[in-house]
């Protein structure tokens, strides 16, 4: 799956106190978490007295590029976000970690995930006299924050978060205090390490290694940990409840060398190619992936079907902004600056091709039809999760369900569609027998429709029955 050109991924984020680096290690932290989001970037830091910010629209790399921006986010205490909008406007206001001034100081809020009751808070906060400066509806929670009358950022947090519904894990900051939060169900990944006596709080591990930082544990769902100058301090604030990771974290999101929800994404994504190649064998020569994010299933599917692994898609990682919406009227101009099939290894080869997941269908037929102009006599697509059938409303920016291909087509039809000799998908139990408690411990609504919270607002990108 590719985000250009079908879903936009949720976005990263990154908190660090009591280092005296501590805004160059969220940078290196964010650097890590690129791909989680790369319309926009920032970080605040807190020198004790004052906030220092930068956020801009692009890549980390861009961003901070001019040592001299690093230089000046000084203080030991620093968040930081990538974006990759999922609820608001791609404008450079929504880009985070937000900063707002409240009764007593400066707060930060880097969030990752998305509000299932925004549009109501919101509507209500507003009412009640709340004046709202983005489109974000990660500004819900800091007008929460805001109005709690509690005299201790804590309990403040914890007023505003017993609030809101849907899926968040939070960074926030104040001057002097560093906090974060994970909603109870525990969609999405937040982790916790530890350099030189400094905390950093993650959406992966894989910005742990990055910083030489050693992994201590994943912040719990429904947990908040407050980090000042008496130490790290952990509250659950919600009552135990079933969870509800993301299982889309495993099968396309986090990178395979971070540990999300207690294992590491390689093992679990090799498993899911494994356990396809028995599910749906297929009578090829070789076995190829669809750079980067199938490489790992692609190869446990080669492992278990004893059918060669070999590289037959490059993928170009250099593609700057311009090229995101390019002019150029060149058909298929997206795929082809993306991918550039090796003609040596597809020419009169039969091809089994390993996608993690197709959303609308538009990308993979361009690569079928790469591979098969580059000479392969037969080309078979196996998927490593079962058809997409229902929206994302907890962080994931999936089409409406009109436009997900598996929602208006038989598999039969999808593989007409794709022009491929034979296309076989994941089962859903598959999916869920590999990973631990996967019955009962994942949210799989894009392919069941069982959505694990049940959504009151009108939403305007779809209308769906609630999971009673
Ligand atoms: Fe993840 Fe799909 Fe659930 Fe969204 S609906 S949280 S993408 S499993």
């Amino acid at each position: 799956m590719h985000i250009s050109s079908s879903v936009h991924a949720n976005c990263g984020v990154v908190g660090v106190y009591g280092h005296p680096d501590a805004a160059r290690l969220t940078y290196l932290c964010l650097y890590a978490l690129q791909h989680r989001g790369q319309e926009g970037s920032g970080i605040v830091s807190s020198t004790g007295k004052e906030f220092r910010s930068h956020r801009a629209q692009g890549l980390v790399s861009d961003i901070f590029s001019d040592v001299n921006t690093l230089r000046k986010l000084e203080g030991v205490i620093a968040i930081g976000h990538n974006r990759y909008s999922t609820t608001g406007e791609n404008i450079i206001v929504n880009i985070q970690p937000l900063v707002m001034s409240l009764h007593d100081g400066p707060i930060a809020i880097s969030h990752n995930g998305n509000l299932v009751n925004s549009k109501s808070m919101r509507t209500k906060l507003m009412r009640q006299g709340s004046i709202f400066q983005t489109s974000s509806d990660s500004e819900v929670i800091v007008h929460l924050i805001a109005k709690s009358q509690e005299n201790n950022l804590k309990d403040q947090i914890k007023e505003a978060i017993l609030q809101v519904r849907g899926a968040y894990s939070l960074v926030l900051m104040t001057r002097n205090t560093l906090a974060a939060v994970r909603d109870p169900k525990g969609f999405r990944p937040l982790c916790i390490g530890e350099k030189d006596g400094a905390y950093i709080i993650t959406s992966e591990s894989c910005a742990l290694d990055l910083i030489e930082a050693k992994y201590m544990r994943d912040v719990q769902p429904g947990e908040l940990i407050t980090v000042d100058e008496k130490g790290l301090h952990s509250e659950m604030i919600f009552p135990p409840e079933k969870t509800a990771y993301c299982i889309f974290e495993d099968i396309y999101f986090s990178r395979p060398d971070s540990r999300v929800f207690g294992e590491y994404v390689d093992k679990t994504r090799r498993k899911f190619g494994k356990r396809l190649a028995e599910e749906k064998p297929a009578d090829g020569d070789i076995v190829i992936s669809v750079p980067d994010s199938s490489n790992t299933a692609a190869l446990g599917y080669s492992q278990k079907s004893n059918i060669k692994f070999e590289i037959g898609l490059i993928r170009n990682h250099y593609i700057g902004r311009t090229f995101i919406h390019p002019i150029q009227s060149q058909r298929d101009f997206n795929v082809l600056i993306k991918f550039n099939p090796v003609g040596g290894v597809l020419k009169d080869r039969r091809v089994i091709i390993v996608e993690d997941s197709i959303v609308r269908g538009t990308t993979i037929k361009k690569l079928v039809k790469m591979v098969r102009d580059a000479g392969a006599k037969e080309v078979h697509v196996r998927v490593s999760s079962p058809p997409i059938v229902s929206p994302c409303y907890y962080g994931m920016d999936f089409p409406t369900k009109e436009e997900l291909i598996a929602n208006n087509k038989s598999v039969e039809e999808i593989r007409q569609f794709l022009n491929v000799d034979s296309l076989g998908y994941f089962s859903l139990e598959g999916l869920l027998d590999s990973v631990e408690n996967g019955e009962t411990h994942f949210c799989t609504a894009c392919f069941s429709g069982k959505y694990p919270i049940p959504l009151k607002e009108d939403f305007s990108k779809d209308q769906y029955e609630p999971d009673k």
